[in-house]
């Protein structure tokens, strides 16, 4: 076989295959995409566990008719301009690859109105086939529809599982979304009756996450057991909650970990929490918790994975130091409680 240069489509299905694996993945790039563009409020409307439509709606700042088609072309994005750029980034998207992927395995449409314009437009596109830009009122922000994800693919819709199994998973996602941001409010609706809602608790404040939020999102039993961790040093900050080790889990489901506002999977700081509980957790117990690590975002590479799941730090070693050191200190006082307890 010669060689030859692959068809827009193709190359967007093949990306695809990579960041969208199941409803849910649809729903965090559309929601990230929400929260990039500022939006305080964001509905999230699912049909059959959103294999049938997906459509989320923000209140953000838009995009204009004319810049509709950019906003579904491959590496096209508004976020980075450079490498400089990339290196510091902030937003949760940078790839400017999410709509087009998106785009060519569902039948989509964009509907938006960009600040401070007053027209508003769409367009659609079929399975890869991009329409004309098309007029339509719209408030200010942006509505995206996805309907029939993997129409087109049977490959891939083969493994979609049941409707309660994919909406459990968009559910889980925007519970870890909700407690990394608590000021916006989502609006969660499944075949037309509404599901959940996370009220907008006003400003993000630094303290962070409110009682409330954490336990509508994790419990009553996580909230009343919950310790506060706060502690900054060598340019790293680290906040959240830790359970007691009296509430433990049989499984790693309440372990959220976020690193400048992200939601990551981290090996080395998953394994600084593991060791700071080692003495007060029986073993094949699992600990709960939900930390915010901050730092300078040169300090970590977050262009690992397209679908972002994981993080490379600069400083490896001083970060899982750092979290084992304030968790230990946060678990001191229980570890020495246990230790009266025992001796009495
Ligand atoms: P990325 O998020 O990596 O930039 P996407 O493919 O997800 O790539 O989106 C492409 C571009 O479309 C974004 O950079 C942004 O300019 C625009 N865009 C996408 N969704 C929205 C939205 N909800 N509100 C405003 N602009 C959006
Ligand atoms: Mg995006």
């Amino acid at each position: 076989m010669s060689i030859r240069q692959l068809p827009d489509t193709l190359i967007n299905q093949i990306a695809a295959g990579e960041v969208v694996e199941r409803p849910a993945s649809v729903v965090k790039e559309l929601v990230e995409n929400a929260l990039d563009a500022g939006a305080r409020r964001v509905d999230i409307d699912l049909e059959e566990g959103g294999v049938r439509l997906i459509r989320i709606r923000d209140d953000g700042a838009g995009i204009s008719p004319e810049e509709l088609p950019l906003a579904i072309s491959r590496h096209a994005t508004s976020k980075i301009a450079s490498l400089d750029d990339l290196e510091g980034v902030t937003t949760l998207g940078f790839r400017g690859e999410a709509l087009p992927s998106i785009a060519s395995v569902s039948r989509f449409a964009l509907s938006s109105r960009r600040i401070g314009e007053d027209r508003g437009a769409m367009l659609e596109v079929d399975g890869g086939r991009v329409g004309e830009i098309a007029p339509k009122p719209h408030p200010q922000g942006t509505t995206v529809e996805v309907r029939d994800l993997f129409f087109n693919v049977p490959a891939r819709r083969k493994f979609l599982k049941a409707e309660r199994t994919e909406l459990g998973h968009i559910e889980e996602w925007l519970r870890q979304l909700a407690l990394a941001r608590p000021d916006v409010e989502l609006r969660v609706s499944h075949n037309g009756k509404p599901t959940r809602r996370w009220k907008g608790e006003g400003d993000l404040v630094d303290m962070g996450l409110s009682d409330t939020r954490i336990s509508e999102a994790l419990g009553e039993e996580f909230a009343k057991n919950a310790l506060r961790v706060e502690h900054s040093g060598a340019d790293l900050r680290l906040h959240g909650w830790i359970a007691q080790p009296s509430y433990n889990r049989a499984s790693a489901d309440q372990q959220y970990l976020y690193v400048n506002g992200r939601a990551v999977r981290d090996r080395s700081i998953a394994h600084a929490v593991k060791q700071a509980y080692a003495d007060v957790l029986f073993h094949g117990r699992q600990p709960a918790y939900v930390l915010f690590l901050e730092l300078d975002p040169r300090r970590v590479d977050v262009n690992v994975h397209p679908a972002k799941h994981e993080v490379r730090f600069r400083d490896a070693r001083l970060i899982h130091d750092f979290v084992y050191r304030t968790l230990n200190d946060a678990l001191a006082e229980t570890r020495a409680g246990m230790a009266q307890q025992a001796s009495a």
